[in-house]
């Protein structure tokens, strides 16, 4: 900045680095921070404009009341999954982010092509419970061996439930969050509907699909990536995919689409049972929550 200043200047003007300092130190209200990564767009936007100068009363509140109500919809999601109960079921979802192999210690791997391993984790309880292997389900494969999109996030979802001890249970609540292209879509609605209708056990009277606000959803199995990525980051040389399995297993247990259970293209099977969500009576990417009682079973 003082190089940017003192270009601009005639020479009769230009300072020196510690008077730019000092001025720059005692002048103004300026201070340097790292990005926030995690705030919430929303939150982000409405704030700003309350900050607007032009702003009439009226607007603010407008914005007000906006923000409020942004917050309070987040508030309601946290105690949905914060709510324990005898008879209720929760499974919340998401996908870490990709990991890509080699991770070596040397700038050639900045040149060659890297490749993705993925990880989806599923954890059974409340957002109170402990994280332990017994309600810690990870699902991983690489993006040598199957894509990552709806049908193996269904697929992985699937194994799941088929293997979930539901004595007891009359409420499934199922917590993911709403990206469109794993979690909030049609083939995971339908696999959700044919596996209630199909496997779900005569007790289970009810599914409930909850979508955080994006922004704020920091469900259980983010505290799974955490572990994980502490770990990773710890590690100089990894090369084996089965390296990085070893680090998943040890925040719960690890299961593989082909090894351990069938990769479904649910997304076919789905289009020739569900019409398009453009034919729906609701309009489905700003839904928070869907519920769906008892169906005919077949
Ligand atoms: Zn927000």
């Amino acid at each position: 900045m003082w190089r940017m200043y003192n270009a601009g200047q005639e020479e009769s003007t230009k300072v020196t680095h510690s008077f730019f300092r000092m001025i720059f130190n005692t002048r103004f209200n300026i201070g340097f921070g790292s990005p926030k990564t995690d705030v919430c767009s929303k939150c982000l936007e409405l704030k700003e404009r309350l900050k607007a100068a032009n702003i009439t009363e009226r607007e603010k509140q407008k914005l007000l009341t906006e923000y409020r109500v942004h917050k309070e919809r987040s508030k309601a999601f946290f105690s949905l999954l914060k709510e324990k109960r005898e008879d209720m079921l929760t499974l919340s979802f998401d996908c870490q982010k990709n990991f890509a192999l080699p991770k070596i210690p040397d700038q050639s791997v900045y040149y060659s092509r890297q490749f993705y391993l993925y990880n989806f984790t599923i954890v059974q309880g409340s957002s109170k419970d402990a994280l332990t292997k017994e309600n810690v389900f990870i699902y991983t494969w690489g993006e040598h061996e199957y894509p990552k999109g709806s049908n193996e996030i269904a697929s992985a979802l699937f194994h799941r439930l088929k293997n979930t001890d539901f004595t007891g249970t009359t409420v499934l609540r199922c917590v993911a969050d709403g990206c469109g292209g794993q979690n909030k879509n049609t083939t995971m609605m339908f696999m959700l509907q044919y596996w209630f209708a199909k496997h779900a056990p005569n007790n289970l009277k009810k599914i409930e699909a909850v979508f955080p606000i994006p922004g704020h959803s920091f469900i259980p199995p983010d505290r799974v990536f955490a572990q994980i990525e502490k770990k990773l980051k710890k590690i100089e040389t990894l090369v084996e995919p089965s390296e990085f399995d070893n680090i998943l297993s040890e925040s719960g247990t690890v299961f593989k689409p082909g090894r351990d259970y069938a990769d479904h293209d649910w997304k076919k099977t789905s289009s020739a049972f569900l019409k398009p969500p453009a034919q729906w009576h609701f309009k489905f990417a700003p839904t928070l929550e869907i519920f769906r009682n008892e169906i005919i079973r077949c």
